[in-house]
């Protein structure tokens, strides 16, 4: 097997935002057993005979624990996999619990890369989605990490939140200038039952064209400060990609633990239980037994090529063939059509949607998934 990932996932919050649709809990009096769970997964997974690429501790908040669990945390992965050659551990934090007390774990674990969740540049705004921080706490966070020695940072921030459109180009406009490495732009996605899909009416705040117009001028100005579109929402200044997040794009494999998390082993994916309690009060070879779905090399053609065209370089023609066995452009029937018509491009080895058809890629790889 090539080098695997692994992700792990802290669902923790100290409160839980206006939007959340994610496996998250706010009873922090679950961590001790929530480890103690997570420590067992890790223990049935063990393999120390292929030195791990990647990890991301992702939530939740894993920030929001505290640090001995992290450092514990780490012990055991050190325990069970190989680290040592490792490219990129990164941690989630929230601004509001990124001290200098967690900065210590996370450097003293050869963590090297952060993301927070910035969200928006706009006080007003956090507070109506329910966040914790105020963008002033967001900045003094990103410089006290930079003093640690964290120069690749990551923020999120979210198109389509309850703001004018002027509102989001700022958080654009000021994240963009602020040192970070790495963007994530996702949409907001509003899910029943939660409070802003109750506030909404279940109706986006922004109409499809005016959120297409909003992203476009977004990856304008973000180009403009030296931030690249490698994927339809994430953006770098140069070789500053996510190592992990590209992994999977590129169809590796990577380990998976805790609540909600998927993993990606051999040839079987398994997803854990979504709920924190019903992943702890469930037996790990139990989870792993019903939860597999065993991947058919077709089925992994269609995904690698799904995954990999969301990327601004596409996938390599001659890699599909290898790995699959067939070309490209007799795999998918409406292939030759949609490069006919300037939906795709071959370009050298390489096959990719051009960038000024990234805002229609969700109605392109519908079509090519179509005539598998
Ligand atoms: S920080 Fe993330 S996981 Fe936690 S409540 Fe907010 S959106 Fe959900």
């Amino acid at each position: 097997m090539n080098s695997p990932s692994v992700y792990v996932h802290i669902p923790f919050c100290k409160a839980r935002c206006g939007y959340c649709a994610f496996s998250s809990c706010t009873d922090m009096s679950l961590t001790e057993d929530y480890f103690a769970k997570l420590f067992a997964e890790t223990d049935y997974y063990a393999d120390r005979s292929v030195p791990v690429y990647t990890v991301y501790i992702g939530g939740g908040t894993p920030s929001s624990v505290p640090t001995e669990y992290l450092d514990a945390l780490f012990d055991r992965l050190r325990r069970n996999f190989d680290l040592s050659r490792v490219r990129e551990i990164t941690v989630e934090c929230n601004p509001e619990s990124a001290d200098d007390k967690l900065f210590e774990c996370l450097v003293r674990n050869g963590v090297n890369r952060l993301s927070f969740g910035l969200q928006s540049v706009n006080d007003a705004t956090l507070r109506r989605i329910g966040r914790l921080h105020t963008y002033r706490r967001f900045c003094e966070a990103l410089q006290r990490a930079r003093s640690f020695g964290f120069c690749n940072v990551n923020a999120d921030i979210i198109i389509g939140l309850p703001e004018t459109h002027a509102d989001f180009i700022r958080s654009v406009r000021e994240a963009a200038a602020l040192p970070l490495t790495h963007l994530s732009m996702y949409a907001l996605e509003l899910h029943p039952g939660t409070p802003l899909f109750e506030q909404s009416g279940g109706v986006d705040f922004f109409d499809g064209d005016e959120q297409a117009d909003m992203y476009d001028e977004a990856v304008a100005v973000l180009a403009r400060q030296g931030f690249e579109r490698y994927e339809i929402s994430n953006f770098c200044k140069e070789g500053n990609e996510c190592k992990h997040n590209l992994n999977y794009w590129r169809e590796g494999r990577y380990f998976a633990f805790g609540a909600s998390a998927s993993g990606f082993v051999g040839n079987a994916r398994y997803v854990n239980p979504r709920s924190v309690k019903e992943y702890m009060t469930t037996s790990v070879s139990q989870m792993h037994s019903f939860e597999r779905q065993v991947i058919d090399p077709n089925e992994e053609a269609n995904e690698f090529v799904m995954l990999g065209l969301r990327l601004e370089q596409g996938i390599s023609g001659s890699e599909f063939a290898a790995r699959y066995g067939e070309d490209f452009w007799r795999f998918f029937l409406t292939a030759d059509k949609l490069r006919a018509d300037g939906f795709l491009i071959a370009d050298g080895d390489r096959i990719k949607v051009p960038s000024d058809k990234f805002y229609v890629i969700n109605s392109i790889l519908a079509e090519l998934w179509k005539s598998q």
